[in-house]
């Protein structure tokens, strides 16, 4: 039976991450992924995420942030890959939405550099953009966006030359733990692995592969829709066009992003956390044609000429947990055996480099120096 020191179940986006760090440390790393490198089956696809520090969701996630942005920086030294364009970004809304108002806690809380703009000055700096009178935008030089598949596929790379084995196609059945503290024994379609440590990132798998977790994750189905804007790509190109988060009065947020794929290509629009609710066995992966209305008519209403043709639209998972922060921890049934990284509710990509330097802190040492109180799987059950 194969024994390693530690091995990781999923390679997509904090799998790929755990692995590259664990192997870059020394270990003897086994990582065992389901579908192919760097595939479009989870939550790691579609080109583009976005990347900011003026995080509305908690200033609690910001010093992860910078270590996120150095990460990301060595990263893509290390792999000779682009992987971040650092365009800018727009958090628009009323004053008083989340979207703003977060942003602006964060941006004072931890002295991040950051422009409040009237929607006088938004029109003016970016003409593609037509907010009402009565909302305003956090505007952050340094947000951006990060590709996906690329940095899963440097992490793999990095990992790989590392020393890692890694194991593609070959699904993860079931693990359990040995019994006193041998460390874990993880079965797959083809062979039985045994090693000292198991660290569990399995995205919208979650609920079968960690079932007795004791979080209520829920999978929601998300799509991205590309549109090719109605008078060409030329002013939604990077070096013009921001990245942008939108609420609207009734909290609706939509996001978006410049013009990535050319002039014939289009500029990817979604709906942050308005989706149903699916499994990955059964995720409706088509996008029907009321669906790409809606989103036509939401866009129309703020930059008028995105909702050009649609060139694609591509269904992806959410993995959400009741209060929308990560699960990032020991297993607390498997304290000396077992880390887990989930629920990720659709905003852990531009974590990925930190979660797998914090997971890999986590299996070695079971302590990491980073600050991940949030994100304790028992913190629902604290008092
Ligand atoms: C439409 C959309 C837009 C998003 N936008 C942003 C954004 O702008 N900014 C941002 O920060 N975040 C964003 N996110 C969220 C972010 O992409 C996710 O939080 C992140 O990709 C989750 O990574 P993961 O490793 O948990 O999941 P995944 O990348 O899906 O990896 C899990 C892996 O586990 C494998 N696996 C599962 N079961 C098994 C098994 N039994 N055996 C072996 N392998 C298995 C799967 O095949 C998969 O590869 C977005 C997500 C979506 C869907």
């Amino acid at each position: 039976m194969p024994s390693f020191d530690v091995i990781v179940i999923g390679l997509g986006g904090m799998g790929s991450a755990t692995a590259a760090h664990l192997a870059a440390r020394g270990t003897r790393v086994l990582g065992i992924e389901k579908h192919g490198p760097a595939h479009n089956r989870g939550s790691s696809h579609g080109g583009s995420r976005i990347i900011r520090q003026s995080y509305f969701e908690d200033p609690a996630y910001v010093p992860l942030l910078l270590r996120s942005y150095e990460l990301f920086a060595k990263l893509e030294q290390d792999s000779g890959r682009t992987i971040s364009t650092l365009c800018g970004g727009v958090m628009l809304g009323p004053p008083g939405s989340r979207t703003v108002a977060g942003s602006l806690r964060s941006a004072r809380q931890w002295d991040l550099p950051h422009e409040m703009l009237d929607a006088k000055e938004i029109r003016r700096r970016f003409p593609t953009l037509a907010p009402r009178d009565d909302e305003v935008g956090l505007y952050e030089a340094r947000a951006g966006l990060v590709r996906p598949e690329t940095t899963v596929t440097a992490h793999l790379q990095l990992a790989l030359q590392a020393g890692a084995d890694l194991h593609f196609e070959e699904p993860v059945t079931r693990w359990d733990v040995l019994p006193g503290g041998a460390g874990v024994r993880v079965h797959t379609a083809e062979d039985v692995y045994t090693a000292g440590h198991l660290v569990v990132c399995p995205g919208a798998w979650a609920p079968s592969l960690l079932a007795d977790l004791g979080v209520e994750l829920t999978v929601e189905r998300q799509i991205m829709y590309w549109f090719h804007p109605r008078g060409g790509t030329e002013p939604f190109t990077p070096d013009r066009h921001p990245i942008y988060i939108w609420e609207d009065a009734d909290a609706t947020q939509v996001y978006g992003f410049p013009a990535l794929e050319g002039p014939d290509g289009g500029a990817k629009v979604a709906f942050f956390r308005r989706g149903t609710v699916c499994t990955p066995d059964t995720i409706e992966r088509t996008v029907h044609d009321e669906e790409t209305a809606a989103m036509a008519a939401h866009m129309a209403e703020r930059i008028p000429d995105l909702p050009g043709r649609l060139r694609k639209a591509v269904a992806c998972m959410y993995t959400n947990s009741p209060d929308e922060h990560f699960v990032l921890a020991r297993h607390p049934a498997h304290p000396d055996s077992v880390t887990v990284a989930c629920g990720f509710s659709g905003h852990g990509f531009k974590f990925v480099p930190v979660v797998g330097e914090i997971a890999a802190d986590l299996a070695l040492n079971g302590a990491t120096e980073h600050p991940i109180g949030l994100f304790d799987p028992l913190r629902g059950a604290h008092p």
